[in-house]
């Protein structure tokens, strides 16, 4: 089959062995992917990984073939996958159902080969089915949405939690702009692009501030919450400069939420936190189900998200997109 291989310096498009199931598996034709800035942190060389290594964890596709454990209704279903694989479901964080946390956990497109390519083979466990009025396209969405919900469940709202600033609107921030407005919370949203802030707009956003032309973030918040601060900031930039800001921008006893990883380590004033009693939140995956329900019922919306769509054997041009364009939010690769 085809694959984009990652070889430590750049992707090829090479011939490889397509990957053969075991009995507990299932083996997708992939036919979208979305490209996540854990792919580009990957790339750029940020965030280390086993090499050669196929990239692709955000993916769709339609099952072709099944394990001698799985049933033969899956034959033919379009779906997608968590990431979390080689689950041992036994060990401290498995038995408390934790599966995302479990110590023999292996990523897909990160600590073993991913979906940029025609086929992969993944455990039966990790499989979600497509709803019918969801595009392959997407469906891509599915990974980062779970994990934008993950973002709420980990901090458990109470009554006090009103407004929200979400600093970054990537993908992730995006989607977090309506998981937030889901929740009943007023969105701060906050990006240097214009045509992303319009995007924020557009699915409800209360505020937006442009932090290329406001080149004081912490007073437009303070000046938006009655000098109080926000009740939740989280952030998607990855942005190590922001970090002072977004302490400051966030109430006392506030819940401060860092959801990007930034590969490097970022100084933190922890005495302004401790001060300010303000509790500080992380979160990775989240849940496939509830992603899945916010696209079925149209409460999510992804569809003016898709910047840019290329076919496999421009995988490298799919890439670039990112550093070409700052408007750029998703670019899907279609296989
Ligand atoms: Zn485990």
């Amino acid at each position: 089959m085809k694959a984009a291989v990652f070889d430590g310096n750049k992707i090829e498009l090479k011939e490889v062995q397509t990957p053969e199931i075991n009995d507990d598996q299932v083996l997708i034709k992939v036919k979208a992917v979305g490209i996540c800035g854990t792919d580009l942190a990957i790339v750029s060389g940020s965030l280390q990984t086993p090499i050669p290594i196929i990239l692709g964890h955000e993916f769709a596709g339609q099952i072709i073939n099944v394990g001698k454990n799985i049933d033969n209704y899956w034959k033919g279903k379009r779906v997608t996958s968590e990431i979390n694989s080689n689950v041992d479901f036994n060990c401290y964080y498995c038995n408390k159902k934790q599966y995302t946390q479990c110590i023999s956990r292996k990523a897909i497109g990160i600590d073993i080969d991913g979906a940029i390519a025609e086929y992969i083979a993944v455990d039966s466990y990790l499989i979600h089915k497509i709803p019918d009025n969801l595009t392959f396209n997407e469906a891509t969405f599915i990974e980062p949405l779970a994990a934008a919900y993950q973002t709420f469940e980990m901090m458990k709202l109470v009554e006090d939690d009103k407004i929200t600033v979400i600093f970054g609107l990537g993908k992730l921030g995006l989607l977090l702009v309506q998981v937030a407005l889901e929740y009943g919370l007023t969105v701060v949203a906050i990006d240097g692009s214009e045509k992303k802030l319009s995007l924020a707009k557009e699915f409800g956003a209360a505020r937006l501030i442009n932090r290329m032309k406001e080149k004081n973030i912490v007073n437009e918040i303070k000046d938006y919450t009655n000098g109080i601060g926000a009740d939740i900031v989280i952030d998607t930039s990855g942005n190590p400069r922001v970090i002072a800001d977004l302490i400051s921008s966030c109430k006392t006893r506030g819940k401060l939420h860092i959801k990007s990883t930034h590969g490097i380590a970022v100084p933190i004033n922890l005495t302004e936190l401790v001060v300010r009693e303000i509790t500080l939140y992380t979160s990775r995956c989240g849940p496939f189900q509830k992603a899945i329900e916010g696209l079925k019922i149209g409460n999510i919306k992804v569809k003016s998200m898709i910047s840019n769509i290329f076919p496999l054997k421009e995988v490298n041009l799919a890439f670039a997109s990112y550093n070409k364009d700052h408007d750029n939010i998703k670019t899907v690769i279609e296989v």
